[in-house]
């Protein structure tokens, strides 16, 4: 049994002083105690938090971050953004992937995010390479030591209707049949801390009558299996789905698929009332990303309504144009703020810390999305921990609810010194063992693809 000791930190009931975690050798805590007598001689911690999953991430595209803040003539926005991601996309190759994967899990697990939703849909099916894509994104997630769900992405066509993919989209195309036997094949190899799930695209990349069969093969797999879909990020969507079943996305996804609290809807932007109140009573959890869905002009969930009816969510960081839950978390607030022309928006009914709130609320609809037994400082969770350095300037002269607010809302410096997974510290004094070698043959393979397509 592994003991580790704190100065404080945040339980899964409230703060706590002076705390003893006991971690057994599976990695799942086994015991807390708080106002403990703390040995002399013993590692003592400062601030002790529950880690972030991140529910959304398109790995690859970490290493296409700042390449697309240009406007050529005519219109820049979402689609054309896809355009350029896509031209990126066809740089891609097992190789590649394996490194921009792990450099980013590195990134990931320093920023305090311990397990990723990897909604993965560069198979590169069309030269063959669709197992070895996916295994590429399971080592990538081992040598990082970051938890993973996999979600492989069933994707069919380019839009409403079963329109034929373009050019551009044929490395994620699968049938039902062969994201059937995709699957199964990865089953055996997804263990450990590390879960299979599935995702749909998009309602615009899967014909409807595709769905059923598509949750058969994951349900076969696992009962309780996470089912993750883009689902709302753009009017024009919700404008071509009205047009092609009279019904909006969401209003679509409800009364077509039982969604319960295996479904993430990530980017569930576009909602009426009688969406978002739907969505609350579902259970599922809603996946948002705030620096994506800002960078690429998405719009804003009404978050505040939304968690009043008892809805929860996660964050994602997807295009990896941030690699930080703390800033995912600030501008989930501030965009609250702009619009609304108010302060502390987010928090608990009846009022309360904002940071706490965030952090908490959605490191536990992350946990469920991603079926990770993370998300709180409790026995039987797994030992997924941050601790923050208090000697970090930014945290001097905050105490208990304060520390998270500090924590999220104090500025940019990262005061996370140590990352646990599964009982095992996988960055110590903010730095990952591994993260020389990595980032090293992270900033070689990106340099050759910017050759590459310079060429
Ligand atoms: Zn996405």
């Amino acid at each position: 049994m592994q003991k580790l000791y704190f100065k404080e930190g945040l339980l899964g009931g409230d703060w706590a002083l002076n705390i003893c975690v006991e971690v057994a050798s599976d990695g799942v805590i086994a015991a807390i105690h708080s106002g403990v007598d703390i040995p002399v001689q013993v590692e003592v911690h400062d601030t002790v938090l529950p880690s972030m999953p991140n529910l959304h991430s398109h790995a690859f595209q970490r290493a296409f971050a700042g390449l697309a803040e240009y406007r050529e003539a005519g219109q820049s926005d979402f689609w054309s953004w896809r355009n350029a991601m896509y031209h990126f996309a066809a740089q891609m190759n097992p190789d590649a992937l394996k490194v921009i994967a792990s450099a980013l899990y590195v990134e990931m697990l320093k920023a305090g995010y311990t397990a990723v939703g990897e909604f993965h849909y560069l198979h590169n099916s069309h030269t063959d390479q669709a197992l070895a894509m996916s295994e590429t994104i399971l080592s990538a997630a081992e040598d990082s030591g970051i938890a993973l769900t996999h979600l492989p992405v069933l994707y069919q066509a380019s839009d409403f209707g079963g329109k034929p993919a373009s050019d551009g989209q044929k490395p994620f195309l699968h049938c039902n049949k062969e994201f059937e036997r995709l699957l199964q094949v990865l089953k055996p190899r997804i263990n450990g801390r590390h879960q299979l799930g599935m995702a749909f695209h998009s309602l615009r990349a899967v014909p409807e009558e595709n769905f059923a069969g598509a949750v058969d093969a994951i349900e076969n797999i696992n009962l309780k299996a996470p089912i993750h879909i883009h689902i709302a990020e753009q009017m024009k969507e919700v404008e071509a789905s009205v047009a092609h079943s009279g019904k909006r996305p969401v209003e679509w996804l409800l009364e077509n698929q039982n969604v319960d609290e295996r479904w993430c809807l990530v980017h569930a932007t576009h909602v009426q009332e009688h969406e978002w109140k739907a969505i609350a009573k579902s259970g599922a959890v809603v996946g948002l990303c705030p620096a994506t869905e800002a960078n690429l002009g998405d719009g804003l969930f009404p978050v505040p309504e939304y968690i009043q009816m008892g809805g929860g969510f996660g964050i994602g960081s997807d295009s990896h144009i941030s690699v930080d839950a703390r800033e995912e978390l600030r501008l989930l607030e501030y965009g609250q703020r702009l619009a609304r022309q108010k302060r502390t928006v987010l928090t608990y009914e009846g009022g309360g810390h904002t940071g706490e709130y965030l952090w908490r609320e959605a490191a536990k609809g992350g946990a469920q999305a991603l079926a990770q037994p993370i998300g709180e400082i409790a026995v039987g969770k797994r030992a997924d921990l941050l601790v923050i350095n208090r000697d970090n300037p930014m945290m001097t002269g905050s105490f208990y609810g304060q520390v998270m607010d500090s924590f999220i809302f104090s500025g940019q410096p990262n005061p996370i010194s140590d990352v646990m997974v599964a009982g095992e510290w996988v960055v110590r004094g903010g730095k990952h063992k591994y993260e020389e070698d990595i980032f090293g043959a992270y900033k070689e393979t990106v340099r050759e693809i910017a050759m590459a397509m310079e060429a």
